[in-house]
């Protein structure tokens, strides 16, 4: 997963057809199926808000053309947040905006992001995901990505991942997930917070998290870290570290390892 420009700002240049080819050889190359590569909305854009709402409708246009230059199928975005408006209301602003940003010739998907609820976030719920779902006439081209923090802090219980799945099968259905963040919690289930941990470090569990990956009925979906960088020491307050190289092999060999900061700290 990437971010066509900072995850924080709305600016964007143009898609370069040079380096976008180059960046496909790399991907063929590195055996990368860019089917599974994913492009993360900027998050200041917000459908919800009639504030905001032309421009974020204008922004999601081209960044769905971007994505389409780029050869990418998916793009996350997170429903938005219901400042100074009912959520009712901000359910239907959304689903109204991807009407308008979804009516193309591209084949690209929208994936909605499950929420963790902070503050007046809209998609905290799979029921909430639900109501904008109905609501969007392109159904092809709408989906849903789980996030294992913003589930867990949005009340769902993760350990008991099937259920969840059950209920989203119910509701929705398994075949819109494009998708799954999986990241630890800082916080405690139903917390609202969404302050991500790394992997087997916070309340979640790397158990339960192994579990999730390993999900037999999320076998093709991809899976996707958000775990925050690693700080020098215990002390400092900047990250400097990517650990996912270090989650990843730890992943793959399904053992925790209570270690893992420090490693990744001696090695850098
Ligand atoms: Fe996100
Ligand atoms: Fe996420
Ligand atoms: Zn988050």
């Amino acid at each position: 997963m990437f971010y066509t420009g900072a995850p924080q700002n709305t600016n964007r240049g143009d898609i370069d057809e040079e380096i976008t080819k180059e960046a496909q050889k790399i991907m063929l190359k590195e055996n990368i199926d860019i089917n599974k590569v994913i492009v993360h909305a900027p998050y200041i854009v917000n459908l919800a808000n009639m504030n905001n709402f032309d421009f974020s409708v204008s922004f999601l246009q081209n960044e769905v053309k971007r994505c389409s230059l780029l050869g990418i199928k998916y793009l996350v975005l997170h429903p938005g947040s219901a400042v100074n408006c009912p959520r009712e209301e901000a359910i239907t602003n959304i689903a109204n905006g991807l009407n308008l940003i979804l009516d193309n010739n591209y084949d690209v998907t929208i994936l909605l992001e499950t929420m963790a609820g902070k503050g007046n976030e809209v998609g905290k719920t799979i029921d909430e995901i639900k109501a904008i779902i109905d609501l969007v006439k392109f159904k092809d081209k709408i989906g849903v990505c789980l996030d294992t923090c913003h589930l867990n802090d949005a009340g769902y219980d993760v350990s008991l991942f099937d259920d969840v799945l059950n209920e989203f099968d119910q509701k929705i259905g398994l075949d819109k997930i494009g998708c799954i963040h999986v990241n630890d919690s800082k916080n405690s289930i139903d917390s609202h917070k969404d302050r991500h941990e790394n992997i087997g470090f916070g309340t979640i569990g790397f158990d339960n998290l192994i579990n999730i990956i390993y999900n037999e009925r999320l076998q093709n979906i991809p899976k996707i870290l958000e775990t925050p960088y690693v700080s020098k020491d215990d002390t400092s307050k900047e990250r400097e570290y990517p650990p996912y190289k270090y989650e990843i092999a730890m992943i793959k060999n399904k053992v925790f390892d209570e270690k893992l900061i420090d490693k990744i700290r001696e090695d850098n």
